[in-house]
């Protein structure tokens, strides 16, 4: 992973949530308050704004700069929380280039994060339903000897299982939390952006 790739990975991001925004937009109006896709949308097009006029030493520094626009940019409980993962990981990656396991590192620590801001735990029906399956399917393929495109795949098909997982959970955590059980039958709209998330980052590593 280098600073190009890693670029690479922050467009194809921001090109899957404008693609899905309002279907992101649909799911948070059956639980929360409708505003996850136009949150992220709006975040992730700021975030294109600054990061394509700059340029980057390290790819800690594009990370850092990337979540510091979604905090100030998304809105949402989703803005901060993803910011603060990205601040993590960025701190992390100090370096032009990174290994895969110096990005799972990472990005174990971004979760870490948003679980330290949010306290949510897995089965809570948030963004966390989909980070950690990940996270531990991308550790569990490299650390048997997968390479990171097949690792980022394997991340990207957890993810997704886990936001499917999401349907019948009660959410515990944010404001799909005031509904209780009425919040079950609904996937999680924050599930939904990060398995986009991984899904990018498999379709990046894939070249
Ligand atoms: P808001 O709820 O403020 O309108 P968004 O609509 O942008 O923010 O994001 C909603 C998503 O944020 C939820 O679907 C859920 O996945 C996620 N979320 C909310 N609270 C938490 C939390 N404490 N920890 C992890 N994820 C959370
Ligand atoms: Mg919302």
């Amino acid at each position: 992973m280098d600073i190009d790739t890693t670029l690479a990975w922050i467009r194809a991001i921001a090109a899957a949530i404008d693609e899905h925004a309002d279907e992101l937009t649909r799911m948070d109006a059956a639980i929360g308050d409708g505003d996850h896709g136009v949150n992220m949308r709006r975040g992730f097009s700021a975030v294109l704004a600054v990061v394509e006029r700059m340029r980057f030493n390290t790819i800690g520094e594009l990370l850092l700069r990337t979540g510091t626009t979604l905090v100030s940019t998304v809105g949402g409980a989703s803005g901060p929380l993803y910011g603060a993962a990205l601040r993590a990981a960025g701190k992390r990656l100090d370096a032009p280039e990174a290994t895969p396991e110096q990005l799972l590192e990472a990005l174990t620590a971004g979760m870490a994060a948003m679980q330290r801001l949010g306290g949510a735990k897995p089965g809570d029906k948030t963004i966390i339903d989909a980070c950690a399956p990940a996270l531990e399917a991308l550790r569990k393929a490299l650390d048997d000897g997968e390479d990171l495109p097949t690792a980022a795949r394997a991340a990207a098909d957890a993810a997704e299982e886990g936001m499917r997982a999401t349907i019948p959970m009660i959410a515990r955590r944010g404001r799909a939390s005031y509904l209780g059980p009425r919040s079950q039958g609904y996937q999680d709209p924050g599930a939904t952006s990060t398995a986009l998330m991984f899904r990018a980052l498999a379709q990046v590593a894939d070249g």
